[in-house]
């Protein structure tokens, strides 16, 4: 089967792009990857209202504190060392991380749905609406807790709906030589030539530019 790209009228607007909602989903889920947590990879995309994105954060050990000495332990009977007490979740790390001066009536992409604690800062950083993915610890008290804020904040949620299941980065998939984002530029002449030049202390070689511009001389500064 051909792929859009081989099919796409290279003179009109590509249909299949991918669309704002997808992408700050994908841009939270990306972020998740830096994640070091061996069981919850967890992250957030802030956008504001010209659709910007402002903060991006995922769930990790405060600065300075390593994350190799740090426990990623769940199950520990000390809660000293589980997790839990030290790690910053996504949402926290991506309002503190933003680029703008706030985060006032912004959107917050997330993967799952926020904690308690999170729905605090969330609520005192003025996010006004927050798009989930997953809703996995909808029946624990810290995440009742946090929606019973959320409803008296004034807050909205609403769970993601993503029109594509699956987003994938390939690397190799761009042909760089197919791109023309700039207007043509004189064409290099494959007849450009090295000009060696004997020199007494051996051989030295150069780029004939006057000639590679196919007579176009490139202009002085
Ligand atoms: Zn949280």
């Amino acid at each position: 089967m051909e792929s859009p790209a081989n099919t796409r009228d290279i003179n009109r607007k590509r249909e299949d792009y991918l669309e704002w909602p997808d992408y700050f989903m994908a841009t939270a889920f990306l972020a998740a990857k830096r994640s070091k947590d061996p069981c919850s990879q967890v992250s957030a995309c802030i956008v504001n209202e010209d659709n910007v994105i402002v903060g991006i954060g995922y769930n990790g050990m405060p600065k300075k504190c390593s994350d190799d000495e740090f426990p990623w332990f769940k199950g520990s009977k000390s809660d000293l060392d589980n997790k839990y007490l030290y790690v910053c979740h996504a949402e926290l790390n991506a309002i503190l991380n933003k680029n703008s001066v706030d985060v006032r009536n912004c959107t917050m992409f997330v993967g799952l749905f926020p904690c308690n604690e999170c729905a605090k800062v969330i609520i005192q950083s003025g996010v006004k609406q927050i798009i989930y993915m997953s809703d996995k610890h909808g029946m624990k008290q810290s995440t009742i807790a946090s929606k019973r804020m959320l409803d008296a904040a004034g807050i909205k949620y609403k769970q993601f709906a993503p029109k594509n299941r699956k987003i994938i980065i390939d690397f190799d998939e761009i042909n760089w030589n197919d791109q023309n984002q700039l207007p043509t530029s004189p064409v290099m002449d494959n007849t450009a030539k090295l000009e060696k030049m004997s020199l007494s202390n051996g051989l030295r070689t150069r780029l004939d530019l006057e000639h590679s511009f196919n007579g176009h001389k490139p202009q002085e500064s």
